[in-house]
Parts: structure tokens; C-alpha cells; sequence
């Protein structure tokens, strides 16, 4: 067999070369996986609470909030410091900003959503999944 015989990079569709490269994968009928990604350094952890949180708020909110920040790589460089303690580098977290929608009451949503914190920095929204689910609360699992 000829191993050289390696086909152009010419070959790949329009498509799919002018689209971003990085988790540019469907993960929900709602998102996409580079919504939840580090943007510097394109990794992603995403915590499976955190997208049925996310997806719940989805379908409440429609397209009422947008995603400007999920997972931090605590490795990545930022002016910020390091987010090695930080919800965001345990896919736990997204920071949003939201339209034609009242702050409180998007904020009753998010938590009726199953976000577990929710912090106002005035420019965006913290939302941010428990780990693990609070004693004294009811789920169907
Ligand atoms: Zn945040």
C-alpha cells in the first residue's frame, strides 16, 4: 500500500473549512459544543448538570440570553489569574447576558432552570451548577 498517496487538504469540503474548527459539534438540539469552550485555548469541560440547566433555560428563554463565557482553562493566560478554583474550570459555570427580558425575572428563570447560584456583575450574569444536588432536594433520579 502506498502511504504517500494521502489525499490534498484540497478535498475537503467549503463547508467545513470556512466553519470554526473547534467543537463545531452539535450537543444538543440547543447548543453547540463550542458555546461551553475556553476561547483561548478551545478546550472544553462541560458538566452534564450545567447543560440541562443551560438547555432548560433554552427553552424557557428561547433566544433571550446568549453565552459569553462557559469553561476557563486554568492553564490559559488572562489578566484575571488563574481560574484553577474557579466553577468555570470545572464546567460548572457559564456567564451570560440576556435581552428583551427584565434582570429578576430572568433571574427567578435561572433558578427554576436548576442553577444553583446566580451572581449579578451588572455587564453579565454568573450562573453556576451545584456539583453535587443540595440535601433536602427532591429529584427524579
Ligand atoms: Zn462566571
Amino acid at each position: 500500500m502506498d502511504n504517500n498517496n494521502i489525499a490534498p487538504n484540497t478535498s475537503v469540503p467549503d463547508y467545513i473549512t470556512n466553519m470554526q474548527q473547534y467543537n463545531y459539534v452539535r450537543i444538543s438540539k440547543y447548543f453547540m459544543l463550542y458555546e461551553f469552550e475556553d476561547p483561548l485555548t478551545h478546550l472544553v469541560i462541560l458538566h452534564p448538570r450545567l447543560l440541562l440547566a443551560a438547555t432548560q433555560l433554552r427553552i424557557t428563554l428561547k433566544d433571550k440570553f446568549t453565552i459569553i463565557a462557559a469553561y476557563k482553562d486554568p492553564k490559559a493566560e488572562t489578566t484575571e489569574g488563574s481560574y484553577s478554583h474557579d466553577a468555570h474550570a470545572a464546567g460548572l459555570a457559564i456567564d451570560v447576558i440576556h435581552k428583551d427580558i427584565d434582570k429578576e425575572t430572568f433571574k427567578l428563570v435561572a433558578e427554576g432552570s436548576g442553577f444553583n447560584s446566580i451572581v449579578d456583575y451588572s455587564e453579565y450574569i454568573h450562573l453556576e451548577v451545584a456539583l453535587k444536588v443540595p440535601t433536602g432536594v427532591k429529584t427524579n433520579a
